[in-house]
């Protein structure tokens, strides 16, 4: 075996890395991180990095935890891992059925990863609508700043145009819409104001539209990759009324946003109607924390009006996608026991979302003189997300914060000039003045770098990480 240090040189020669310029691995190799204990990793040199993005969102109990760990370890013994069509298992249909009770939403369909789930319900809308004689209704709209994942349908109702550009000729670009997110509010015009500008903007558009328009996708309350975009609960009340009014489906990509990360189990269950009612989605996927961060599952849930226009005697009417891994046994106990960790309840009374209120309350307290910042242009706050707007033009500010944050035992990625935190659930107080701490030692001296390369005669361009 090679020296420990070698794993990044190795990797940097044989692994294509996701989402990376390759050849910013010459100046700056990938970290190789040998051990993951609970918001901890652990690197070949024996540098200790708080996780404090959640290994990309998915992570909610750190690493390592235990109740996960056991019930792979349990259901290894008994069945790994079975195909999910003719067959069934266990596992699936408990997982299935405790998920139709949170949601209402009473149709499960799997696969591995979040891109495929809105695959599947991009493909499942368009072809109920099929199904029910409306094969004219094949479009989709999606919100500014999107993000439905990668591949080509995803990336067809995705807004990030560094995503999405070389691929343009490939997609079959959806409609897009103005985010309700307020910051893109005109100047003068309220918060509430720019919401309601939005609704009305999505009822103009489906007035005109709905004839050709299957589903609005959207991420309902943060937007992610948009920078932890946030909006009012508001908006998704009135996309679900308008939707309704005009025969067009909600799709609710909640990949990101499940499992607690808003406050409530599920972010649209923040959606009220003056009666106190949810306004729910035809379509809810799910992925990311669905395991804990610990193996890949996804799954679209949707209503029993859907799953009968599919019924039939006629196969062609079935929803014949499939993909090899579905319903993973491994991974399908791995989402019993999130779901088991949500319903149980501490010494203290306490369930999950309760704890995490104290938590976060915490965290928002130690995080003060990150909002006060000279440089932070604006801060914002849901549930388990935090996220502040810096006030900086340099384009290479966001890779200069994750290396210079690594540096600091911390992980962390901004979204362009957005630093954002969105940890494991587990952080003592400790871990989180770490955090904190660390993010704004790490601000001060990465604006000042960046400060110092607007100014310098060279200018930034010969200075591009
Ligand atoms: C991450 C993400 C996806 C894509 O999930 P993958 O597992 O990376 O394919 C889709 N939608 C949202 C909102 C996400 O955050």
């Amino acid at each position: 075996m090679v020296d420990a240090g070698h794993w990044a040189e190795r990797s940097r020669q044989a692994v294509w890395h996701p989402c990376t310029q390759m050849k910013v691995h010459e100046r700056f190799p990938p970290r190789a991180i040998v051990s993951a204990q609970g918001p901890w990793l652990t690197d070949d040199q024996g540098h200790r990095i708080l996780d404090a993005v959640s290994s990309w969102w998915v992570n909610l109990f750190g690493h390592g935890f235990a109740p996960i760990t056991e019930a792979i370890t349990d259901q290894l013994g008994r069945v790994d891992h079975i195909m999910l069509a003719g067959l069934t298992h266990p596992p699936v249909v408990e997982l299935s059925e405790r998920l139709a009770a949170l949601t209402g939403l009473g149709h499960a369909f799997y696969a591995s990863d979040g891109a495929s789930a809105t695959e599947i319900a991009l493909k499942m809308s368009a072809h109920s609508w099929r199904n029910r004689g409306l094969a004219g209704k094949n479009q989709f709209i999606g919100l500014q700043g999107g993000y439905h994942g990668e591949t080509a349908g995803a990336l067809s109702v995705t807004d990030i145009p560094l995503f999405r550009e070389a691929y343009a000729p490939l997609l079959r670009l959806s409609a897009t819409l103005p985010s309700p997110d307020p910051r893109h509010a005109a100047s003068g015009v309220s918060a509430q104001a720019h919401t309601q500008h939005c609704i009305a903007a999505l009822a103009a558009y489906l007035a005109e539209h709905h004839a050709h328009t299957a589903a609005l996708i959207l991420e309902p309350l943060v937007q992610g990759a948009a920078g932890m975009a946030m909006h009012a609960p508001e908006y998704l009340v009135a996309a679900r009324r308008l939707c309704d009014q005009h025969q067009v489906h909600w799709i609710a990509d909640e990949i990101a946003v499940g499992f607690g990360r808003t406050g409530t189990l599920f972010a649209h269950q923040q959606a009220l109607r003056s009666d106190g009612s949810v306004a729910k989605p035809d379509f809810l996927c799910l992925s990311k924390g669905i395991t804990g961060g610990v193996l890949p599952l996804s799954v679209v849930l949707t209503t029993d009006e859907v799953y009968a226009a599919f019924y039939d005697d006629r196969t062609a009417h079935g929803f014949l996608h499939s993909h090899s891994y579905t319903g993973n046994a491994l991974a399908c106990r791995a989402a019993l026991a999130v779901l088991d960790t949500f319903a149980a309840r501490d010494a203290d009374g306490l369930d999950v979302l309760a704890r995490n209120r104290v938590s976060a309350a915490r965290l928002t307290e130690l995080a003060q003189p990150l909002n006060a910042h000279p440089r932070v242009k604006a801060s914002r706050h849901i549930g388990m997300i935090w996220a502040w707007d810096v006030d900086v033009s340099e384009p290479t500010f966001a890779a200069r914060f994750h290396r210079a944050a690594m540096d600091e035992g911390l992980l962390l990625r901004p979204i362009g000039s957005t630093l954002y935190f969105m940890p494991p659930y587990t952080l003592t107080a400790q871990d989180q003045a770490h955090l904190v701490a660390g993010s704004l030692r790490v601000l001060d001296r990465v604006l000042a770098e960046c400060d110092a390369l607007a100014t310098s005669p060279d200018g930034p361009a010969l200075n591009m990480a």
